[in-house]
């Protein structure tokens, strides 16, 4: 009976097949792969990443986000709940270096990087000013948000991509499909491993990591800077220093989920190696991986 059982198990993993799709949202090619021994919902998957861009997204005038800045407050969908929440707890708990209030500091080195020109002092004070993680108040009981300054602006750029791809993943095992892998750029989430497998083989500063039911973030890619007087201005900044960081490090953080891989992994970057690692060492659930050359991004399968 046994014997029987062992065999049917191989027979049902050797009729399971690859099936892979990719698609742009939030700016980013999202890679999707599952085993299976069925055509997996793909087009389901990428509807979720269309609703979470709307939701989430700082480029779109019309999204959640940007309607809620524009009015100061509002009751906000379970989605963008769930991330404020997080970024909030992450902020707190990195004494600030992750910010999803920087938006206006971001705004000025994402413009740096495509004029060239960097900020004046006066607009990096303003930028400043409306940049803090406690001008952004959560009330859970109505679910209601609030901006303590008018003019701020919230930029998930940090966090949504994770998220997203932990979201598109939980829908698939929802479905039947637990053994997928959703990658968005250096975000990636890895569900049940492909048969015959121990898990997702993923390679990250030249090192081959092996994940199960576990993410992986990677912040700090080369690509991303802006370059004035020899120095190299990233796209991440230090929301204190309103700056964008000129180190070159690149930290790549294995979490639970998504959502924490990624947020973590900005966060990491900007309180530097050193301190990154002591906050790691006192996190049992997350694993870090740092590289001060400031280079490579993951490789999925
Ligand atoms: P990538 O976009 O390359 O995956 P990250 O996940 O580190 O890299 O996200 C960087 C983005 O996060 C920036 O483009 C900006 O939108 C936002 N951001 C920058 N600095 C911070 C910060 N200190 N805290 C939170 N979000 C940030
Ligand atoms: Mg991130």
């Amino acid at each position: 009976m046994k014997a029987l059982l062992a065999l049917l198990a191989v027979r049902l993993l050797c009729a399971m097949e690859r099936y892979e799709a990719a698609e742009t949202h939030m700016g980013t090619l999202f890679r999707v792969v599952v085993w299976a021994d069925s055509p997996p919902p793909i087009r389901e998957v990428f509807a979720r990443a269309r609703e979470l861009d709307d939701s989430l997204s700082d480029y779109r005038p019309e999204s959640e986000l940007n309607r809620l800045c524009r009015a100061g407050q509002a009751e906000v969908g379970a989605d963008l709940w769930t991330v404020l929440e997080t970024a909030q707890r992450i902020s707190r708990e990195t004494g600030g270096a992750f910010d999803v209030t920087a938006g206006p500091v971001v705004r000025l080195w994402r413009d740096a990087r495509r004029t060239g020109r960097l900020p004046t002092a006066g607009e990096l004070r303003r930028a400043r000013s409306l940049t803090g993680w406690r001008k952004l108040r959560l009330d859970p009981r109505l679910r209601r948000v609030k901006l303590a300054r008018s003019g701020m602006q919230l930029d998930l750029g940090g966090i949504a991509k994770g998220y997203a791809a932990g979201e598109m993943l939980r829908l698939l095992s929802s479905r039947g499909f637990p053994r997928a892998l959703v990658a968005a750029g250096g975000d990636i989430a890895a569900g049940d491993p492909p048969p015959g497998r121990t898990g997702w083989s993923v390679e990250v500063f030249g090192e081959t990591i092996v994940l199960t039911r576990r993410a992986i973030s990677t912040s700090g890619d080369s690509e991303q800077f802006v370059e004035s007087g020899g120095k190299r201005y990233s796209h991440i900044v230090d929301p204190k220093r309103g700056s964008g960081l000129t180190s070159r490090i690149g930290v790549s953080v294995e979490a639970p989920s998504g959502i924490l891989a990624d947020a973590y992994a900005t966060a990491l970057s900007v309180m530097g190696a050193e301190k990154a690692r002591r906050f790691a060492a006192a996190r049992p659930e997350i694993r870090v991986r740092i590289s001060l050359a400031g280079e490579g991004l993951h490789r999925a399968p």
